[in-house]
């Protein structure tokens, strides 16, 4: 078996593998290996060819394979070395890898530090369990926008499209401009799970309907799918009976929601977040095994690329400060999700960080709000707020405390109570320990507009 020794492997060559390879690299780290199963860089974004990609960080407006683009050239002019083909198979708490390709076989590597960025896999109609025949003609949304974008191929001529989450909307605007009749857009929910402006650009400019509170009851057909029935759903998101009627369609689309890939992870034994649904990271994106970090959508769903490659960034910054001997020690303080806010990462930020850096933190609301703060509180004082005109489930929240802007004596308490030196993982934080920084959503100065205050 081939052995090999790096300071950081990356897992995953998407977006989210690019930039922490390359900020590994460009942040001191001595030898960076890739590792990508799929025989290109670039992950999921070679099949979005779509454009609205970089807008933020980039301030153009790219398709994916542009934006990926950018990435693979950063990684590779900075001395990153890349494998394709190559599957890892499994990852140890000690930091070695299994991989395997077709040309060397089986592969040991040995890292100081392990990067996850595996990404997320599609929720299928296993997942949901549509009651039905099981027809041909059935399809996650991101399956047929590689049939359809990479492989030249056409799903279906009329559909029906399960979940508004940004991949279905995408894939509604596709197959219309491919020639296909796109009947309807259903969404269990009472709100939109996908973008605005895809609502918008995907949907209504392209004259597609979108049913809120509605869900697929029936899949029917034989050899092909002939038809769904669907219903609209009460508050419990139970089939109202006697609201039924049929349409008949050759193809279904699923954009129910993305899966965080994790069981690397899980092999490892990095701990996991039961809302996430992936690894617990500090604000250095470490999981709670030493020396194995995580970035992208394998940590959590993202709707912008532009905050995966931020996150990726903090990933390897974090595995090269580890290798140089430069990584925080001291406290941790957990953060919290307070009323309003679904989930907060990272789950524990380095006290030592907070004094002297910026400290991102991403965050989901539970539901849709207008004209509200987004505070950030410790033992009772808000630290750091800023104003938001409206937010929404599908959109992330991304909130960042300047450096030192959590007073000495909240500090100070938050360090006596998680206690000094050694790292304090995410996973092994004493659930009783406090104080915490709690994230929330409050309305009651909200029309104190402005970005930032403390
Ligand atoms: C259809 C679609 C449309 C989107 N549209 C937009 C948009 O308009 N604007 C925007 O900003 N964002 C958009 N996004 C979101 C953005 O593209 C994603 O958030 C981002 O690509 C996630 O990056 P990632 O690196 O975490 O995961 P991925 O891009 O999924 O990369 C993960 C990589 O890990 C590899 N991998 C997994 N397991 C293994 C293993 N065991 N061994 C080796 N390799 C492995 C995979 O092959 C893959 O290459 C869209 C996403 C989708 C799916």
């Amino acid at each position: 078996m081939r052995r090999l020794k790096c300071d950081v492997a990356v897992i995953g060559a998407g977006p989210a593998g690019l930039a922490a390879a390359a900020r590994a690299k460009q942040s001191g780290a001595g030898r960076v290996i890739l590792l990508d199963r799929d025989r290109e860089l670039g992950g999921i974004l070679n099949q979005c060819i779509h454009n609205g990609f970089g807008l933020q960080l980039l301030a153009q407006e790219l398709t994916g394979p542009e934006y990926a683009e950018h990435f693979i050239a950063e990684a590779l002019d900075c001395g990153v070395e890349t494998m394709l083909n190559t599957m890892v198979l499994d990852v140890t708490r000690e930091r070695e890898i299994i991989a395997i390709n077709s040309d060397e076989g089986l592969m040991h590597i040995q890292a100081r530090a392990v990067i996850l960025a595996m990404g997320a896999r599609e929720r299928n109609r296993g997942a949901v369990t549509i009651p039905g025949t099981r027809p041909s003609g059935v399809f996650t949304a991101g399956a047929a926008q590689r049939f359809v974008n990479m492989e030249g191929y056409m799903p279906g001529r009329r559909v029906v499209v399960l979940g508004s989450g940004d991949i279905g909307l995408i894939m509604a605007r596709r197959m219309t401009w491919e020639g296909a009749k796109v009947e309807a857009v259903l969404e269990i929910m009472p709100f939109p799970s996908g973008l605005t402006r895809n609502i918008v650009q995907c949907l209504d400019d392209q004259g597609i309907p979108l049913y809120l509170s509605h869900t697929v009851v029936c899949i029917k057909g034989d050899e092909r799918v002939e038809g769904v029935t669907v219903a609209r759903v009460d508050e419990n998101l139970k089939p109202i009976p006697g609201t039924e009627w049929d349409i008949p369609c050759d193809t279904l689309l699923l954009s129910i929601g993305l899966i965080p890939e994790n069981e690397l992870s899980l092999e490892a034994g990095v701990e996991l977040d039961a809302i996430t649904g992936g690894p617990a990271v500090t604000d250095e994106m470490e999981t709670s095994i030493s020396g194995i970090f995580a970035c992208g959508n394998v940590v959590h769903i993202h709707d912008l690329v532009d905050n995966v490659t931020r996150e990726a960034c903090t990933a390897g910054e974090g595995a090269a400060r580890l290798v140089t001997g430069q990584q925080p020690g001291g406290a941790n303080v957990r953060t919290r999700a307070g009323d309003g806010i679904r989930y907060v990462v990272p789950q524990q930020v380095h006290v030592e960080n907070l004094a002297d850096r910026d400290v991102r933190l991403f965050m989901r609301v539970t539901r849709p709000a207008e004209n509200v703060r987004v505070e950030a509180e410790i033992g009772g004082e808000v630290v750091f707020s800023k104003f938001e005109r409206v937010v929404r489930p599908a959109e992330m929240v991304a909130l960042t405390i300047p450096a030192g802007k959590v007073s000495r004596q909240a500090m100070a308490a938050t360090a006596s109570v998680c206690g000094a030196g050694g790292a304090h993982r995410p996973g092994k934080a004493n659930p009783q320990a406090g104080p915490e920084l709690v994230m929330r959503i409050a309305v009651r100065d909200a029309s104190r507009k402005g970005g930032k205050e403390a």
